[in-house]
């Protein structure tokens, strides 16, 4: 598959990149025509910076933000956006307060789950959810479900990528687009185009990267 590499940069950054495999990739649950590796973003200090100071632009003088609850390894984005949002300056509405990290575990029977002590950082807060990418929102739709069992008040979705612009009538704020690879798609595996023309997988993928089938 190494042909089928090409990279997308943001409009608003030269820094902001990620690297797209075309493919015929499996999860989980669905069938996707490509792979998104966002590891630049996940792992380099400038790119990460850059992709949370415009991440942080809907956040920035409109919403009180209380934690940040991050997925999918976007730890490193989910701490500059919180420096971000902490900056002091005129019409920044968190100048000066605090901001927590904090992500949930996934328990034995597959729901997400937050500790005691973590629980009381969250309880009744105002929180930003961070993901690495969204597209059949499965996994979101989870996490969602959690942050309100915990009692939540959930101020916004950031992404690096989403398919779609909402999920579940939220905006989902993310840097990349639909627009940016328009021919993605993703298919429940009994319903996948690819399989129906016989194309055959190239590999497995999860949020860490993916393994080619030989
Ligand atoms: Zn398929």
């Amino acid at each position: 598959m190494d042909n089928k590499f090409f990279t997308i940069s943001s409009p608003n950054s030269s820094k902001i990149t990620v690297q797209v495999v075309a493919g015929h990739f499996a999860t989980d649950s669905s069938h996707r025509t490509h792979y998104i590796d966002i590891s630049e973003l996940k792992s380099s200090a400038s790119a990460a910076k850059s992709a949370a100071h415009q991440l942080s632009m809907p956040y920035l003088s409109k919403a009180i933000v209380d934690v940040i609850v991050y997925m999918d390894g976007t730890e490193i984005l989910a701490a500059y956006l919180a420096d971000e949002l902490l900056q002091s300056g005129l019409g920044v509405v968190n100048a000066g307060s605090e901001i927590f990290l904090v992500t949930p575990m996934l328990s034995s029977d597959g729901h997400f789950i937050f500790h005691e002590n973590v629980q009381k950082k969250i309880l009744n807060k105002n929180v930003v959810l961070t993901v690495a990418s969204m597209t059949a929102g499965a996994t979101v739709n989870r996490v969602l479900e959690c942050l309100e069992y915990y009692g939540c008040r959930l101020v916004g979705i950031s992404a690096v990528f989403s398919i779609a612009p909402e999920v579940d009538g939220r905006t989902i704020h993310s840097l990349f687009t639909h627009a940016d690879i328009p021919d993605y798609h993703f298919y429940k595996p009994s319903e996948c185009e690819m399989c129906k023309n016989g194309i055959k997988l190239d590999a497995f993928m999860n949020s860490e990267g993916y393994t080619e089938i030989t």
